[in-house]
């Protein structure tokens, strides 16, 4: 069997652009399967799509708001009805 993939990536931070060093875990498909910041002060974003990190210190509420502001849609989970 293939196995996981870790490779070490910068990321800035979704809200200020503070650059992160994670640790991504990629299935031997490409997908993305888990990642840890490795950097002290950031954390990670939980996104099925792509690794995202944010500081410690900003509020959920900001993060939300950037991660709306920089993937629109993407962050939503409620259901939108529309006749
Ligand atoms: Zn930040």
């Amino acid at each position: 069997m293939a196995e996981n993939r870790k490779v070490v990536e910068p990321h800035g931070c979704i809200v200020c652009g503070r650059v992160y060093e994670i640790l991504v875990v990629y299935t031997p498909a490409g997908e993305l399967l888990d990642c840890t910041p490795l950097t002290p002060g950031g954390r990670v974003i939980p996104d099925a799509r792509r690794p995202l990190v944010a500081c410690d210190r900003h509020p959920e509420s900001q993060v939300q708001a950037a991660l709306e502001h920089h993937y629109p849609g993407a962050a939503q989970d409620e259901d939108e009805e529309k006749d």
